[in-house]
Order: C-alpha cells, then sequence, then structure tokens
C-alpha cells in the first residue's frame, strides 16, 4: 500500500502524469482521486490498467472493424513521448540506427520502443474514453530521433463509437 499524493489516504494507488503550468510531474493518485480527475485532460495514469467499471474497448489501424460500424466520431487524439536511451548515439533514422549500434544497445533500443508505444496506446485508449468512446480508428505511430540519446515517438488515432452491424439476410 502507497500513499496517495493528492489526499494522503493509504490505497493501492495508480502512477499519474500531470502536465499543468508548473509543468511535467508523476505522483501516485489512489482509485477515488483518480476517478475525480477522470475528465480532466491534464491527469492522466502512466500504468497500464483499466478502470474497473469501464466498457470493452477496441483499437485498430485501419479505418474500421468487422461486423462493426461507426455511430459516432469523437474526435482526434494525440499523444507523445521522449526518452532517453542512456548512450549516446548518432542517429537520425532507423538506418543508422541498424548500422551504429552493437548488439545489446539494438535490444535496450527496441525494448524502449516497445515500451513507449504500450504506454501510448494506453494514453490514446484513456484519452478516448474521456471523450465518451468506445474504439479508436486509423492509428498512427511516428518515430523520430530528436537529438543524439533520445527517442521521440507520438501517435494519434481517431476516437468514435461503434455498434454491431445487423446480420444482413442471405
Ligand atoms: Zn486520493
Amino acid at each position: 500500500m502507497k500513499t496517495c499524493d493528492q489526499c494522503g489516504k493509504k490505497a493501492q494507488t495508480v502512477e499519474v502524469r500531470i502536465t499543468d503550468e508548473m509543468g511535467v510531474r508523476y505522483c501516485e493518485f489512489c482509485p477515488d482521486c483518480l476517478k475525480k480527475y477522470w475528465n480532466d485532460p491534464r491527469v492522466l495514469p502512466t500504468r497500464f490498467k483499466d478502470l474497473p467499471d469501464a466498457e470493452p474497448f477496441f483499437m485498430t489501424t485501419t479505418n474500421g472493424f468487422e461486423g462493426y460500424r461507426i455511430v459516432e466520431y469523437k474526435g482526434i487524439v494525440f499523444d507523445e513521448s521522449l526518452t532517453g536511451i542512456g548512450f549516446r548515439t548518432t542517429m537520425k533514422s532507423f538506418g543508422d540506427m541498424f548500422a551504429s549500434l552493437s548488439g545489446d544497445q539494438m535490444k535496450a533500443v527496441t525494448d524502449r520502443m516497445g515500451q513507449l508505444k504500450e504506454e501510448l496506446v494506453f494514453r490514446l485508449k484513456y484519452k478516448a474514453r474521456q471523450l465518451g468512446a468506445n474504439a479508436l480508428v486509423g492509428i498512427d505511430f511516428e518515430t523520430t530521433f530528436p537529438g543524439p540519446d533520445a527517442i521521440m515517438m507520438s501517435a494519434n488515432g481517431t476516437a468514435v463509437r461503434i455498434r454491431k452491424s445487423k446480420e444482413k439476410p442471405d
């Protein structure tokens, strides 16, 4: 059990990333405080855990789902993450990366990228839920190398509500 940074209660807390006029910081929130900030875009959980009462959620990189139709568009969601990779490289692109890194470094970078991708997917889903969506379509990732020891990954998608299509008569 940890202590909630918001209300001081001992609870099973979730780490959240808060972005406001003071910059970016990380805090531990109890489930009650998390729910209170559910609609606040400045507060985002960093771990991949759904709220227990959340409805099923669907995600795809394509424009729709077989057997479902889009009934409402809720808007585009976007998020990005910048991370250090722990060593300096000269890479400006994936091509450079494959040419210049040792096996261990390559593994560290690909592991970190996988982790970033998971975090981004989670945050997109969280933001889409805040908009009242039950699905994300057209999810797209972009990776850039803004410095010699950093990776930046961004992702976006369209938040929608989908409903099961009626069966077509034969
Ligand atoms: Zn709390």
